[in-house]
């Protein structure tokens, strides 16, 4: 059936297509023109800024306006977590400046989904006030953590202090940007709240004989060619995780061809060559 509106396949009525339409419709934004020569300026004299505007803005269908990723990350806190103080005031920061609009999001990070461009000097102001531009979206420190032993009862391991420490090794905004993108998701047990087995890095906490021990998968993705990370070797203790992780990525960006991500990386090499960095030759 369908009709040459994008509905081919489906059988919808123009009462039910129109219903369905009207479901998504552009809120009504009001014009903010916007001072370019300012946001260059400032991006100029303020690498932190030109850093944040490349990796955690993006494009709107209305040229005014901005999609903004506030990434909760970072050395000061687990991943995902907000104090009450800080969700009060991210609340009047929606308010103000994106149409009383914001999204979770499952990589536990937020999203604001209509800021004026003529705004967004102002609103990095008041992340940066509230310590929330350490995060660079979708960066080795962007990590997914779900809560492990710290707070859950189906457990095997401590996941939160590991990934403090990895965030730790990656905390300088300009090794993750030269390292580029990568996701690195982590686990407490195979429930995988933490999506380890999606991450192009993903770590799993496992109970070896009562110790806590984590396995290590490489290559998972959620993009459109998506795929599940495989186990690269034995499993590593706690203390040895932020290592192995720094190992892996050093081992990717000595084979990495120009402008590859570690996932096509990963595609391009396969295994080995990260098995050998980690464990040794055989
Ligand atoms: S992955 Fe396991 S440890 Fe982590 S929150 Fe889910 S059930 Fe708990």
């Amino acid at each position: 059936m369908g009709n040459d509106q994008g509905y081919k396949g489906y059988n919808l009525d123009e009462a039910e297509k129109n219903r369905i339409l009207s479901a998504f419709q552009m809120p009504d934004y009001q014009s903010r023109p916007v001072d370019e020569a300012a946001i260059s300026a400032r991006k100029a004299q303020d690498p932190a800024f030109a850093r944040w505007m490349r990796v955690n803005v993006h494009p709107h269908k209305n040229p005014e306006r901005a999609v903004i990723d506030i990434t909760v990350k970072g050395t000061d806190r687990m991943p995902g977590d907000n104090t009450a103080d800080e969700m009060d005031k991210l609340a009047d920061l929606t308010e103000r400046y994106s149409m009383d609009e914001i999204r979770v999001t499952f990589v536990q990070n937020l999203v604001m989904p209509h800021v004026a461009r003529a705004d967004i000097i102002a609103l990095y102001d008041e992340l940066v006030a509230m310590g929330l531009t350490q995060g660079l979206q979708e960066m080795a420190s962007d990590i997914i953590c779900c809560p492990g032993l710290d707070y859950c009862n189906l457990a095997n391991a401590r996941s939160l202090p590991i990934a403090e420490k990895v965030t730790e090794r990656f905390k300088d905004p300009a090794l993750r940007e030269a390292i580029g993108s990568l996701r690195i998701n982590m686990s407490g047990c195979i429930n995988a709240c933490g999506h380890h087995h999606s991450g192009h890095i993903g770590i799993l906490g496992v109970d070896k004989k009562g110790v806590e021990a984590y396995q290590i998968t490489l290559g998972g993705s959620t993009s459109n060619e998506a795929s599940i990370g495989q186990i690269i070797g034995p499993a590593v203790s706690g203390e040895e995780v932020p290592d192995a992780i720094e190992t892996l990525v050093k081992a990717y960006m000595d084979i990495r061809d120009e402008d590859e991500t570690f996932l096509q990386t990963w595609r391009r090499v396969g295994k080995e060559p990260f098995k050998e960095a980690l464990y040794g030759v055989a």
